[in-house]
């Protein structure tokens, strides 16, 4: 982190993702993972290292707008990591679409 000068993350509603994400054990091992605890820690790491750290909007919808055309893409699962343009057919990565739409998110 003290190689950055911002950090963007985004403020999930961890609680209200659940009954949406399938297989019990997955969502038992999020919960595990004490999600709630990452952005505090990060805040405060980033403070003592004097990074700037952005919070995209909850209702932001970062693994659903295509980064490079703006489209909506299209999921052929729910679950689904390669996401579909609805423009050209190109096949995308959920969560590197996703972080690149973070990475340019206007603070
Ligand atoms: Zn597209």
């Amino acid at each position: 982190m003290d190689t950055y000068g911002e950090v963007v993350i985004e403020d999930l509603h961890i609680a209200a993702m659940k009954p949406s994400m399938g297989r019990r054990t997955f969502r038992r091992s999020v919960s595990d993972a004490a999600l709630g605890m990452f952005r505090p820690q990060v805040a405060y790491k980033m403070a003592k290292m004097g990074t700037f750290l952005v919070v995209a909007d909850r209702w932001y919808p970062s693994s659903q707008i295509h980064h490079r055309c703006g489209c909506y893409l299209i999921a052929p699962t729910k679950m689904a990591k390669a996401l579909v343009c609805s423009a050209t057919s190109e096949l995308v990565d959920r969560d590197a679409n996703a972080a690149k739409n973070l990475r340019d998110w206007p603070d």
